[in-house]
């Protein structure tokens, strides 16, 4: 399927490895121009290099830490009038309801609700004017149902789905569609740290751990980042303008909901 947005630009948060990676080479794929962010230096350069060299599309990496002011502002100019937003993040540390003080939470918001939204704010308005814009925030399966050892992350993500609910829909009379996915267990980095947890705390293998994570979804394994970028490429194409405040969960069928 031609997604209609060859030639656009797409800023993309956290893209040097997993989800944000995934997107950004699903954007790619489809033509897009994008700017890349991560804090390591390392990866991202070798991220955004073999994207050059896969897609032949213009690729700016920016260095930053993106839950920062400063970080924020280094990569808003370089984005400029970028047509397409992806806001991601690295996921707030596992724990215990009782683990947890106020400057933990203000982390978490920072990195998951309101980094998203300075971005938002930042994008929206030029998008507005130009008539076209998509917006795609990774969230987490946590906002449809908590998991109880990421607190952080089920408050701070289900603080961006309220405001992205009521956002949503005042702006795509502008022709700017702003929806979120939800990844479920995808097979990356920040599911190898978790696993790592499981592993110490049942004395297991990260094999046996990765095993019975994966007898917990339908789906009978993890997902990938392909399938997780192929969905967001959908959301930023021309085909995606009637889908609005969404939210859409790649869960392998995880969470168990009728809808
Ligand atoms: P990952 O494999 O650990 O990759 C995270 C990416 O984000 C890396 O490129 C990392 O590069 C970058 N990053 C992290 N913090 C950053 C920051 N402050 N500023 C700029 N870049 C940053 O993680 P992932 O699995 O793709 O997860 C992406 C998001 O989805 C996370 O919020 C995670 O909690 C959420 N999620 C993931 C899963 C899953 O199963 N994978 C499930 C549910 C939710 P640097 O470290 O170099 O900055």
């Amino acid at each position: 399927m031609d997604l209609g947005i060859a030639g656009k630009r797409a800023l993309i948060c956290a893209s040097s490895k997993g989800l944000g990676l995934g997107c950004a080479e699903a954007l790619a794929a489809a033509g897009v121009n994008l700017i890349m962010n991560a804090r390591g230096a390392e990866a991202l350069n070798a991220s955004a290099e073999a994207i050059r060299v896969a897609h032949g599309v213009e690729v700016t990496a920016i260095t930053t830490d993106i839950t920062t002011a400063e970080g924020q502002s280094q990569v808003l100019a370089a984005a400029g009038d970028a047509d397409i937003l992806v806001t991601n993040a690295g996921g707030p540390p596992p724990g215990m309801w009782s683990d947890w003080d106020r400057e933990d939470f203000i982390k978490a918001l920072d990195a998951n609700m309101l980094t998203p939204i300075a971005l938002m704010k930042a994008m929206l308005p030029g998008m507005m004017d130009r008539g076209w814009g998509r917006v795609v925030n990774i969230t987490s399966q946590s906002v449809r149902a908590p998991i109880g050892v990421l607190g952080l992350s089920n408050a701070a993500r289900t603080g961006l789905t309220g405001y992205v609910a009521g956002t949503a829909r005042q702006v795509a009379g502008k022709g700017v569609v702003i929806n979120n996915l939800l990844p479920g267990i995808h097979a990356t980095d920040r599911a190898d740290a978790l696993d790592g947890g499981v592993v110490k705390a049942q004395g297991i293998t990260l094999d046996e751990a990765r095993a019975k994570r994966a007898a917990t979804i339908p789906a009978g394994r993890y997902g990938t980042r392909h399938e997780f970028g192929a969905a967001c490429a959908f959301l930023c194409s021309q085909h995606a303008g009637f889908i609005v405040g969404q939210n859409l969960l790649l869960d392998g069928g995880a969470t168990n909901l009728t809808m």
